[in-house]
C-alpha cells in the first residue's frame, strides 16, 4: 500500500492505543505523520511528536503550524484524542461534564479549526473523527461519555456538509470495545481483571475484543484516497455489536 505517499497526517492521541496504531498504519502506507498528544512518548523515530493538550487552543494552533512548517503541507487529520467517564446522569457533576466535552468534542473542533485552512490546499484532504458505538447504542453507566461521542457523530455530519464542496472529506469511526491501554486501565479497576476480560471477550459477537490495529485500518481507509467518494459516514468497527442480535447458541 502506498496511497499516502507524499501526504502529511496529524493524529491526536497518537502516542497510545488506537492513535498509535493509526500513526503506524499511516506511516507504513507512506504518509509523513505527526502525533499530537499530552505525552508524545515512545513514538517511532520517523514520527514527529508534539506535546499538546487539545483543550488549549493556543497549543493546538502552534502544533498544527509546527507540522505545516516542518512538512510544508497538511492532508489528513485524525481527531482521536479522548477520555472516558463512568456513571449515569446522577453521578458526574458540571465540572466533569465540561472537562470531558472539552477534550472529546471541543478538542476536535480546535484541531479542525486550525487544520482546515491548510487542508484547503490539499488534493486529498480528509478528517476522520473517533466516535464510539456508544454514540448510537445505549450502554449503561456511560451517560457523559456517550453524549460526548454522540456529539462527535453529529459534528462529523455537520463538518462533512460544510466542507465537502471545498474538497475536504469528513467521516468518523465508531469502535466497539477495543483492546488498548484504556480498556486495560478499566479492567485493572475491577475485582478480578482476568475474569472481567474473559466476560468482555465473551460479550462480543466474535468472542474477542476489537484490536487497535483493526480500528486504525478503518481510520486509514476513510482517510485515504481509496475512500474518495466516502463523505459523512460513520464506519462501525465493533465486531458487529451495534447491528447484530445473536440468538442464544441452543435456539
Ligand atoms: P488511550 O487512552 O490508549 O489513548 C488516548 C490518547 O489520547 C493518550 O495517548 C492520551 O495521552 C491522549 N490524550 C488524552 N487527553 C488528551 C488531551 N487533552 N490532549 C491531547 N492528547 C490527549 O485510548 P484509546 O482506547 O486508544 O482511545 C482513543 C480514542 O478512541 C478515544 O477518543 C476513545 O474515546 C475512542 N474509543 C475507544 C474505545 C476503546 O474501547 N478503547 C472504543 C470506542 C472509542
Amino acid at each position: 500500500m502506498s496511497d499516502f505517499t507524499g501526504l502529511v497526517a496529524i493524529v491526536t492521541g497518537g502516542a497510545s492505543g488506537i492513535g498509535l496504531a493509526t500513526v503506524n498504519r499511516l506511516r507504513t502506507w507512506g504518509a509523513q505523520v505527526a502525533a499530537l498528544d499530552l505525552k508524545p512518548e515512545g513514538l517511532p523515530d520517523d514520527v514527529m511528536g508534539v506535546q499538546v493538550d487539545v483543550t488549549d487552543d493556543i497549543q493546538v494552533k502552534a502544533a498544527v503550524d509546527a507540522v505545516v512548517e516542518r512538512f510544508g503541507r497538511l492532508d489528513v487529520v485524525v481527531n482521536n484524542a479522548g477520555i472516558g467517564a463512568i456513571g449515569d446522569v446522577t453521578v458526574n457533576g458540571d465540572e466533569e461534564w465540561a472537562r470531558v466535552l472539552d477534550v472529546n468534542v471541543v478538542g476536535m473542533v480546535r484541531v479542525a479549526r486550525h487544520a482546515i485552512p491548510h487542508l484547503r490546499h490539499s488534493p486529498a484532504a480528509s478528517i476522520v473523527n473517533t466516535s464510539s458505538i456508544v454514540a448510537w447504542a445505549g450502554v449503561g453507566q456511560r451517560a457523559l461519555y456517550s453524549a460526548s461521542k454522540g456529539a462527535v457523530y453529529a459534528l462529523t455530519l455537520a463538518m462533512a456538509a460544510d466542507h465537502v464542496r471545498e474538497g475536504i472529506r469528513v467521516n468518523c469511526v465508531a469502535p466497539g470495545s477495543a483492546d488498548t491501554p484504556w480498556i486495560g486501565r478499566s479492567l485493572e479497576n475491577t475485582e478480578d481483571p482476568a475474569a472481567a476480560r474473559a466476560a468482555l471477550d465473551a460479550f462480543q459477537p466474535t468472542g474477542r475484543l476489537v484490536s487497535a490495529d483493526e480500528v486504525a485500518g478503518a481510520i486509514a481507509y476513510l482517510a485515504s484516497p481509496l475512500a474518495s467518494a466516502v463523505v459523512g459516514t460513520v464506519l462501525a468497527v465493533d465486531n458487529g455489536m451495534h447491528g447484530l442480535r445473536l440468538r442464544p447458541r441452543n435456539l
